[in-house]
């Protein structure tokens, strides 16, 4: 166990340390950065640089999400777009899900009834009078 009874004595009292030995302890760190700069090693770099690609390459849950409702419009409508009626190819960058009923108007994004697959490129530039059907 800890010098302290509680927990929050212990964080009781490095608050009250740090009030009044704040500027120290700055200082301190200050000259302690200056003695020990962080470097990083290139093969650091090149792990860290890894590790970002990676994150980027992997699906996230709302990626997952948005391509199983794809998936479910696609079934549902055909691959076709209800704005200009043409057909969308299964590509996530260019289709978009377009609210019947617009979300600032109350409409569900979570209601079957209530999405219809577009063209990105087509709900963007729909003009927002027109949204109500
Ligand atoms: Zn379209």
């Amino acid at each position: 166990m800890g010098r302290w009874a509680t927990k929050e004595q212990g964080v009781e009292y490095r608050r009250r340390y740090y009030l009044a030995n704040g500027e120290k302890m700055r200082a301190q760190a200050r000259e302690y950065r200056k003695l020990h700069p962080v470097v990083v090693t290139p093969e650091q770099r090149r792990k860290l640089h890894a590790l970002r690609k990676q994150r980027a390459g992997g699906l996230t849950e709302s990626r997952i999400f948005r391509r199983l409702v794809h998936a479910f419009l696609r079934q549902r409508d055909g691959d076709m777009c209800w704005l200009c009626g043409l057909t969308i190819c299964d590509d996530p960058r260019i289709v978009s899900v377009d609210h019947v009923l617009p979300l600032s108007q109350g409409g569900r994004a979570d209601d079957p009834r209530n999405i219809r697959l577009t063209h990105l490129k087509c709900n963007m530039s729909r003009p927002k009078k027109s949204r109500e059907v």
